[in-house]
Formats: C-alpha cells, sequence, structure tokens
C-alpha cells in the first residue's frame, strides 16, 4: 500500500481537538500516512515564528501538495491578514468545493439535500485591498479577472460532469455590481454555452436565490459563486444540514490541496472536548477520495453514516452528549 505524506496544520480553537480525532480515524481506515505537522496562526507566533505563516509551512506543502487543516483564528478589525485567505492566494487554491448533504439520522427541516457549493478562492472582495480615501471614508475593492472567472467556471462544470450532476446555478450580483458579477456571469455563460452545453444553467440573483434555498434546497444542485458570497452561502447551507459540524470542505489548486471544515476556530467551545469532529472527518474523506484512496474514504463514510443512524454517539450540536473523542472512538469501532 502507497504510503503518503501529508502535512497536517492543527490550526487553534478546535483545531486541535478536531484534527487529533481527524488523524485517528483516518489511521483507523487502514491509511498509511507520514503526517507533517506545521503551525499556522497566532500559534506560529507563540512558537517564536516571526510570521503567521512561516515559511517552513509554506515549504511542506509546496513540497507534498497535499494539506489536512484545522481551523485558524482571524482577528477581526485589525491585527494580522486571514492565514485562511493568505494561503488559498499563495497556493492560487482557486476552488473551495463544499458538499452540503443530509445526513441519515440527523433530522433537520429538510430531508433530500444534496448540493455542492463551488466557491471562487482567490479574488472578489477577498482582494484585501482596502483604502482610506479621506478621514471617513474607506474603500474595499472587489476584484474580478476574465482569467479568475473563467477558471472556476471551468472548474465547476467540469466537476459537475465527472459527478454526473445536472445543473449548475450561479448565484449573483450582476444588477448592481455591473461590472465584476458582470465578467462573472459572462464567464459562466461562456464556458456553459461553448464547452458544456450538456450541463443545465440557470443564474439567480443571490437575495433571491438565498430565499429559495431555505424554502426547497432539494432543487438546487451545483452551485457557483464568487468568494464572499460562497462564504456566506456555505454557513446558511450548513444550516440546512445540521449545522458547521457537518459541512466538509475542500480549497483545490493545480498544483496543491488543503481540505478543512468550512467552520471556524469556535472559541467559544474550544478546549472543552465538545466540537464535533465529523465536519473536519468529512473533509479527510475528500482528501481520501482526492488521493484515490476510496476504499478508505467509503469505510469512513459508512462508519459515520452508521453511528448516526444508530444515533447512541453524537456531539453536542446534533443534540447528543458525546465528546469529541468519544465520537472518534465510535466511528473507529464502527470500522472494526
Ligand atoms: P465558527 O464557525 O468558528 O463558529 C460558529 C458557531 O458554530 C459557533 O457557535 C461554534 O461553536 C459552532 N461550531 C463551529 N464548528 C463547530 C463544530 N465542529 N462542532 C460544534 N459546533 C461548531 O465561526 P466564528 O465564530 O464566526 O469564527 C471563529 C473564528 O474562526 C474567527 O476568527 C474566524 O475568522 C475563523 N474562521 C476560520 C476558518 C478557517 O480556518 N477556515 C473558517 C471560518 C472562520
Amino acid at each position: 500500500m502507497a504510503k503518503h505524506t501529508i502535512v497536517l496544520i492543527p490550526g487553534d480553537g478546535i483545531g486541535p481537538e478536531v484534527t487529533v480525532a481527524t488523524r485517528r480515524v483516518l489511521e483507523a481506515s487502514g491509511l498509511s500516512v507520514e503526517w507533517v505537522e506545521a503551525v499556522a496562526g497566532a500559534t506560529a507566533v507563540e512558537q517564536g515564528h516571526d510570521n503567521v505563516l512561516p515559511e517552513p509551512t509554506l515549504q511542506a506543502i509546496k513540497a507534498h501538495g497535499i494539506a489536512l487543516k484545522g481551523p485558524v483564528t482571524t482577528p477581526v478589525g485589525t491585527g494580522f491578514k486571514s492565514v485562511n485567505v493568505q494561503l488559498r492566494k499563495h497556493f492560487n487554491l482557486y476552488a473551495a468545493v463544499r458538499p452540503v448533504r443530509s445526513l441519515e439520522g440527523v433530522k433537520t427541516r429538510f430531508e433530500n439535500v444534496d448540493l455542492v457549493i463551488v466557491r471562487e478562492n482567490t479574488e472578489g472582495l477577498y482582494s484585501g485591498i482596502e483604502a482610506e480615501v479621506v478621514p471617513g471614508v474607506v474603500t474595499s475593492m472587489k476584484v474580478a479577472s476574465e482569467a479568475a472567472c473563467l477558471r472556476i467556471a471551468r472548474y465547476a462544470f467540469r466537476y459537475a460532469t465527472r459527478r454526473h450532476r445536472k445543473k449548475i446555478t450561479v448565484f449573483h450580483k450582476a444588477n448592481i455590481m455591473k461590472m465584476t458579477d458582470g465578467l462573472f456571469l459572462k464567464c459562466s455563460r461562456q464556458i456553459y454555452e461553448e464547452e458544456y452545453p450538456n450541463i443545465e444553467y440557470d443564474e439567480v440573483i443571490i437575495d433571491a436565490g438565498c430565499m429559495k434555498l431555505v424554502q426547497d434546497p432539494s432543487r438546487i444542485d451545483v452551485l457557483l459563486m464568487e468568494n464572499l458570497y460562497g462564504d456566506v452561502v456555505s454557513d446558511l447551507c450548513a444550516g440546512l444540514v445540521g449545522g458547521l459540524g457537518v459541512v466538509p470542505g475542500s480549497n483545490i489548486g493545480d498544483h496543491c490541496a488543503i481540505f478543512e471544515a468550512v467552520h471556524g476556530s469556535a472559541p467559544d467551545i474550544a478546549g472543552k472536548n465538545v466540537a464535533n469532529p465529523l465536519a473536519l472527518i468529512m473533509s479527510g474523506v475528500m482528501m481520501l477520495n482526492h488521493i484515490h484512496e476510496e476504499a478508505m474514504a467509503e469505510r469512513i463514510k459508512r462508519a459515520y453514516n452508521q453511528v448516526l443512524m444508530e444515533g447512541k454517539v453524537r456531539t453536542r450540536d446534533l443534540g447528543g452528549t458525546a465528546g469529541t473523542d468519544q465520537f472518534a472512538d465510535a466511528l473507529i469501532a464502527a470500522m472494526k
């Protein structure tokens, strides 16, 4: 069996707890792995690095091309730039892919949610270009480039084709942001018309789209959108299927990929062993598929489906009392 080398960034807040749980579950699935631990964010500074994204961390990701990452806190307002945004830009991880699915055994308002968010990950309002025009007036620049818009649209259509998905819906606000969102739409439409006319295609203004999502999410298949919309809509969709504890994610580029949950560092529950590790475990499953360890991915998937269906062991966010470790133990037991 091939031995994989994977960079592991525990992050902070609930990050270390959920990464330990995920690591244990991945290893129990049979994964032969050498973990290369790396630090980022406040943890890096605490450990004496002069940067929140130290050079050894960047070098490790570059060398091995694959990382599993816990969440990293970003100070609000002032302080260092988001480690997450920096990483995505540095490695050109232009596609954030976030599958959102109803889970049997997790009761929510809807039962048949099975959608995927494809979020442009490198530009939009995350360009970080902000300025004070005159005292009391500040601006933030929304950037859209034709190259990045075409690249993410092509990625979404290719993804939909490979995964046998039927339809791509673009959420936009091109009625107001005529140039930036207008370009995003134009590029999406172009890829649809010229390269993937076999996939259904639709464009919806994002505010109306959000209403449709919460009325009947089962009608949505693949959602394509720019950076900030993708961020906001991801959490909205998480709420449709049981919350942030059950939604995984990946950040994909042409040369490397970083797998991480949609949720953040959850400082309100950090260090209490109550966080749900499932979102990161599911991100690990996406990683296993990415490195062609499909049998292991399937084993873990079956285990969490079984444990959730039985309903005896679940974390607090899903109405249970199990701790982070206990939930991982239950998955490991279910794989035996
Ligand atoms: P959050 O996702 O950390 O938490 C939102 C709510 O969901 C909280 O009530 C939290 O307790 C709950 N929650 C999140 N994950 C959970 C889990 N696995 N199990 C159970 N409950 C869970 O969002 P926030 O509070 O807005 O952000 C906290 C910090 O995380 C911020 O600094 C933010 O910038 C950062 N963040 C990082 C990432 C990342 O590293 N990729 C993503 C989002 C937010």
